[in-house]
């Protein structure tokens, strides 16, 4: 059975002393008078919440799956209801939400924090209100005052569900070609057929209500992505008081059965003429799609900080506790029959791996969700351009470098159980399927690397990346004068230099044929991401510097961390320059015929 502690300490180390939350939180007016207290307090009841209510249904909803009862209706695994109703009841899906929805208006940091929480304890079941909280931002962003009035107060508490209905069997990735179309019914309505698949928590008996946000086509739309429009579609027609009123036409055909988030209902939803209203401008469904991505997209980010973290944790105490063979400098505990796994060199390097990674996402996406605060909160409007900047240049880093290296922390978790981990009452191969899917959802990991270094990095002509590049530097002149801190700024500021010249270079060759950004794309945003994750450890590892002369451990385990991290991880950075150098000549001169 695996367990699961909130690891409190490294993410108020991240939220306190790398980020000072408190003292970036009050220069935003909503958040002037926020404090560490209140922080603290939030993760620790989030916390207990997690490991008490929802964790301990993460390998009940993983055995049972979700059951389709063969009439539209999708029952979820035992005990998800109740732990969905004392979510309701304690208030949490109200946490990040705005003030005059009835939310509590807590910042984007703070509520990433306990979505990783969330994830750790149950990532199928978090996959409910998660998927609620992207239909909340696209109807605050796009939606009418009516729209908000009647929906936003349902979603925010939590009572009504939400979803994302994009996909069709035919068109994935390439949105352009969905077929789902939408007639005005002459009274501000419209009436949306089609069908959509593999749409999470498409169908479940967790909420009174299910709102689904539902790509389609007017009938005089332009070809392509320029004539797609967002609709609102509920599963109960809002009646006058505001309730849940008459069935409206769409409905669960049937669910799949697939790898991993066995709890989380995957459905295939038919709608039949079902009432709808537009959501923003006619044919601008895609853009309103685009803007609640960022947030999506770290949503993501966090599913797999999440899930990483929690198999380190129990990969650890494994590997403390299961003896096997002599450590190779002499036996550690002679008088036991052998020395604990933890003591093997190949050992340790499978879980300083997972705990690297983990560290350096939680302080990356800590920091993105920061920026979304600045982005949308801060007074000076050059302050929000410049956050706004940094989470779209990162935003695909978040979303594909964490959820590649999720999957390998999984992985490597399992890998450390042996043969226990590979068997299913241990929990470590779940946390491998589980964590498949993040690679693969809200946009692959392959259109994440073009969508980097296409559409940020190249399309403005590397602006935005020099942005991040002054970032680095400001990092580096404040440790220019420290050389204890050169072990940690000589290769951060090697790396910059290189992603620089490496940028160039495909700007060059792109610019003539457009297949070398698409065969440099994959290898270059793991370059990014080394370069993100070097800044991380610069950072962390100047804080710790600074701090370990208290004696209090946690600092030295910090810098070691770091110390493995430019020793054994960040090489990989100069094996992904040159495979992205290679372009596209060994992909693209393969005959399609000779494959
Ligand atoms: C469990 C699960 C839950 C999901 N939840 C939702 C949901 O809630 N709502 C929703 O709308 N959708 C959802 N999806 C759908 C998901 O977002 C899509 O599966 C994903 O976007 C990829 O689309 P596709 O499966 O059609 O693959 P395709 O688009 O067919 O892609 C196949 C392969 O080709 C690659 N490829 C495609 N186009 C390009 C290109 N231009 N350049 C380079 N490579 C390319 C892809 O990266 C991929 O490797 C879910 C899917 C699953 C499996």
């Amino acid at each position: 059975m695996p367990q699961y502690t909130p690891p409190l300490r490294d993410m108020q180390f991240v939220l306190h002393e790398l980020l000072e939350v408190e003292t970036a939180l009050r220069k935003l007016p909503p958040h002037g008078d926020i404090d560490r207290a209140t922080i603290d307090a939030v993760l620790e009841e989030g916390g207990r919440f997690c490991a008490e209510v929802i964790f301990p249904l993460n390998q009940v909803g993983d055995r049972e799956g979700c059951t389709y009862a063969g009439d539209g209706a999708v029952t979820t695994p035992t005990g998800f209801k109740a732990a969905y109703d004392a979510f309701v009841e304690a208030g949490w899906p109200s946490l990040g939400a705005d003030p005059a929805f009835g939310g509590q208006g807590l910042p984007h940091v703070v509520h990433n924090a306990f979505l990783e929480m969330m994830n750790s304890a149950n990532q199928a079941w978090s996959m409910y209100p998660g998927l609620t909280h992207g239909a909340y931002n696209a109807l605050v962003a796009f939606g009418t005052e009516e729209q908000k009035k009647v929906f936003l107060p349902k979603l925010v508490s939590g009572e009504w569900t939400g979803t994302m209905c994009l996909t069709e069997a035919q068109a994935g990735t390439d949105l352009g070609i969905l077929r789902t179309r939408a007639e005005p019914s002459g009274d501000g309505s419209y009436a949306i057929t089609g069908t959509k698949i593999f749409i999470s928590a498409g169908e479940h008996d967790l909420s009174k209500n299910i709102i689904h946000l539902v790509l389609a086509r007017l009938p005089d739309a332009p070809p392509g992505t320029k004539g797609i429009s967002l609709f609102v579609v509920p599963k109960f027609v809002p009646d006058a008081n505001g309730g849940a009123g008459e069935r409206n036409g769409v409905k669960c055909g049937s669910i799949e059965h697939k790898m991993g988030i066995h709890g989380n209902a995957t459905c295939v939803i038919h709608l039949d003429g079902a009432k709808g209203w537009l959501v923003g401008e006619p044919n601008r469904g895609l853009n309103a799609m685009f803007v609640m991505m960022n947030t999506a997209r770290l949503g993501v980010g966090m599913q797999s900080v999440g899930l990483a973290e929690v198999a380190y944790q129990n990969s650890l105490a494994y590997a403390r506790e299961r003896l096997q063979g002599r450590a190779l400098t002499g036996a550690k505990m002679p008088d036991k029959p052998a020395d604990p796994i933890l003591m093997h060199p190949d050992v340790r390097r499978m879980l300083l791996t997972q705990k690297a990674y983990v560290e350096a996402a939680r302080a990356f996406t800590y920091w993105a969700g920061l920026a979304i605060d600045r982005e949308h909160k801060h007074p000076s409007e050059k302050v929000r351009a410049d956050n706004a900047d940094f989470v779209a240049l990162l935003t695909p880093v978040v979303k594909g470098f964490i959820t590649d290296n999720g999957y390998e922390c999984t992985t490597l978790a399992m890998q450390v159980l042996g043969g226990h981990g590979y068997i299913a009452e241990s929990g470590l191969e779940q946390y491998v399927r589980d964590a498949r899917i993040n690679m693969i959802y809200e946009g692959t990991n392959t259109v994440q690397a073009l969508d980097l270094l296409g559409r940020k990095v190249l399309a403005d002509g590397g602006a935005k990346l020099m942005k991040f590049g002054r970032v680095i530097q400001e990092l580096l002149d404040s440790h220019a004068d420290n050389p204890a801190m050169k072990e940690f700024c000589d290769p951060l500021a090697a790396l910059a230099g290189k992603v620089q010249v490496l940028t160039g270079e495909i700007a060059a060759k792109a610019a003539k044929n457009p297949d070398e950004a698409g065969a440099a794309a994959v290898p270059y945003l793991r370059v990014i991401g080394h370069l993100v994750f070097s800044f991380s450890w610069c950072f962390a590892a100047g804080v710790a510097l600074r701090k370990q002369s208290g004696g209090d451990p946690f600092y030295r385990a910090k810098l070691q961390t770091a110390r493995f991290y430019f020793a054994k991880l960040y090489p990989e950075a100069r094996a992904m320059i040159d495979q992205a150098r290679t372009g596209a000549a060994p992909l693209m001169e393969m005959d399609a015929a000779l494959f």
